[in-house]
């Protein structure tokens, strides 16, 4: 009898808001062993969804820097600024189940009326959550997120994770006042429409993952497994990242140099002299070998 494989499938969802650095190739090279590791296919998103963010011409360079690192991905790219209709239509379906408000509070007033100040920024109060109060106007549109306890998942690196939504963050931005699409809900549509069944990326986005697990449940999509690498540290402790002046790995750099750096730094134990060999034959080795119960989950500075 035919056994059915239940297929892996993995992605890489980078910003385009400038060139690789060693924490994004880091989460790169992380999400692709993992799925060639369970024979799976590795799918490649820009997340180009915030305009006045986006570096023009980031996104090819980070194409370029990933191909001359052998790292190959299946199918077309996938743009979230031409995804517009998905996550209208999404939203329409949160909206028909009564799960989504317009509010017309602004930044400022969220600010002022927070009751505390949660893990990413003030609490939403819950000011417009029965009804815009008249001669307001709506701004964004928020999801409700009820009282109801403790938000939980197993991460594949950190163990069990644990949140309470409405304490930490409350009714969270769907679509945000100047019309952009929130991450968060594009992030779930698109790994959803793209049948993505592990997600691995950056530890900065642990605190995030509760909200899209229950935004998964809201829309009835399957929840994916989900893998958080830990973050690149500078020496001062600090996350790295391109506004603290991060390095790109791209042109100059010795891409097979680049990979055992990322492949140690992610726990592996690589082979004798894996340096002299080109970017196919390390990850050939990593995909064969991959082990992410040895990747830590603590960051670590890097040189
Ligand atoms: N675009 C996000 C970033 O570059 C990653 C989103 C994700 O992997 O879910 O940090």
């Amino acid at each position: 009898m035919e056994i059915a494989r239940f297929e892996v499938v993995g992605r890489f969802a980078p910003s385009p808001t400038g060139p690789l650095h060693f924490g994004s190739l880091v989460a790169a090279v992380g999400s692709y062993c993992l799925a060639r590791y369970h024979k799976g296919r590795w799918l490649l998103r820009m997340e180009d969804l915030d305009a006045p963010r986006v570096v023009p011409g980031a996104a090819d360079d980070i194409l370029r820097t990933l191909e001359s690192f052998g790292l190959e991905w299946d199918g077309p790219v996938v743009w979230q600024s031409r995804r517009g209709d998905a996550y209208a239509q999404a939203l329409e379906c949160l909206r028909t189940k009564g799960l989504v408000f317009d509010c017309g509070c602004s930044r400022k007033e969220v600010l002022a009326s927070a009751p505390h100040q949660g893990e990413e920024g003030p609490v939403y109060p819950g000011t417009c959550r029965k009804g815009l109060a008249p001669g307001r106007v709506p701004r964004a549109l928020r999801l409700k997120v009820p009282d109801q306890g403790m938000h939980c998942f197993v991460d594949g690196v950190f163990g069990r994770c644990e949140q309470h939504l409405a304490d930490a963050v409350g009714d969270f931005v769907l679509r945000r006042a100047d019309g952009v699409y929130a991450y968060q809900l594009a992030v779930v549509v698109d790994d959803a429409a793209a049948g993505v069944t592990q997600v691995v990326r950056g530890a900065d986005l642990l605190g995030s993952t509760p909200r899209q697990i229950y935004l998964q449940q809201c829309l009835g999509y399957c929840v994916p497994r989900y893998y958080h690498l830990p973050l690149v540290l500078s020496a001062d402790g600090e996350k790295i990242s391109k506004r603290h002046g991060a390095v790109s790995v791209g042109q100059g750099t010795d891409p097979s140099l680049m990979l055992c750096r990322v492949l140690r730094f992610l726990g592996q134990d690589l082979p004798p002299h894996c340096e002299k060999k080109t970017p196919q034959e390390i990850l050939e080795w990593a995909t064969t070998h991959f082990d992410i119960r040895k990747t830590p989950s603590v960051g670590q500075v890097v040189a």
